[in-house]
C-alpha cells in the first residue's frame, strides 16, 4: 500500500480538471481562425486558398456591398488562411471549443462596400481594398503628383485598364511614326 502510494504521489496529477479549469494547449496550437473585419480588405486570398471551402466571398451589386463570410463547421484548422491574408486579418486562436446550439452559430460574416470604377462606374472590387492597394502602391511615389495618379490608376477596373494600356501603346506607336517621317 505504501509503495502504491509512493508512486501516486511522485507521478502527480496526470488527469486535467477541463471543462472546469482552462485546458492548456501548446503554442502552435491550431485553433478557431479569428476573424478581424476591422483589418480585412476583402481581398478573397484567403477564400482562395481555403481548401475545405470554409470561406467564401459574395457580391450584392444592387446592395453595392461584398460579404465575407466562415463557416466553422467545415473549417479543418490548416491555417491556410493565416498564409494567405495580407493584412494579419484572420490568424488561428487557441480556442478549441467549438459548440453550439443552431447551425447558423457556426456562421460569421462580415461586409463591405464596393468599388466602383471610376472610368466607366463598374463596381470591381471591394473599397478598401482599393484603397488599401492605392496606399501601398503610393509609397512608390516620388512626389504628391506622382501619388496622386496612382491613386486614380488603383479607382480603375481591370477592363478600362486594359482599355487604357491599348490606347496609350497605340499613341506611342503612332508618334513613333510622326517622328520616323
Ligand atoms: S484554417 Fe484552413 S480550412 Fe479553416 S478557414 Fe482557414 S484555410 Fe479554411
Ligand atoms: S485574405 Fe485577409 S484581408 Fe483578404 S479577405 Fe481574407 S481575411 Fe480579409
Amino acid at each position: 500500500m505504501l509503495k502504491l502510494l509512493r508512486e501516486v504521489f511522485r507521478t502527480g496529477e496526470a488527469t486535467h480538471k477541463y471543462p472546469f479549469a482552462p485546458a492548456e494547449v501548446s503554442k502552435d496550437f491550431r485553433g478557431k481562425p479569428e476573424h478581424d473585419p476591422v483589418l480585412c480588405i476583402a481581398c478573397a486570398a484567403c477564400t482562395i486558398a481555403c481548401p475545405a471551402n470554409a470561406l467564401g466571398m459574395t457580391t450584392d451589386v444592387e446592395a453595392g456591398t461584398r460579404t465575407w463570410s466562415i463557416f466553422y463547421g467545415q473549417c479543418v484548422f490548416c491555417g491556410r488562411c493565416e498564409e494567405a491574408c495580407p493584412t494579419g486579418a484572420i490568424s488561428l486562436s487557441s480556442d478549441f471549443e467549438l459548440a453550439v446550439g443552431r447551425r447558423d452559430d457556426l456562421f460569421k460574416r462580415a461586409i463591405f462596400n464596393l468599388a466602383y470604377c471610376r472610368s466607366c462606374g463598374v463596381p470591381f472590387s471591394s473599397a478598401k481594398e482599393v484603397a488599401y492597394v492605392a496606399q501601398l502602391l503610393g509609397t512608390y511615389a516620388t512626389t504628391p503628383e506622382e501619388a496622386e495618379r496612382i491613386r486614380q490608376h488603383a479607382e480603375i477596373c481591370p477592363e478600362c485598364k486594359r482599355k487604357l494600356d491599348v490606347e496609350q501603346v497605340a499613341r506611342s506607336s503612332l508618334t513613333r511614326q510622326m517622328e520616323n517621317m
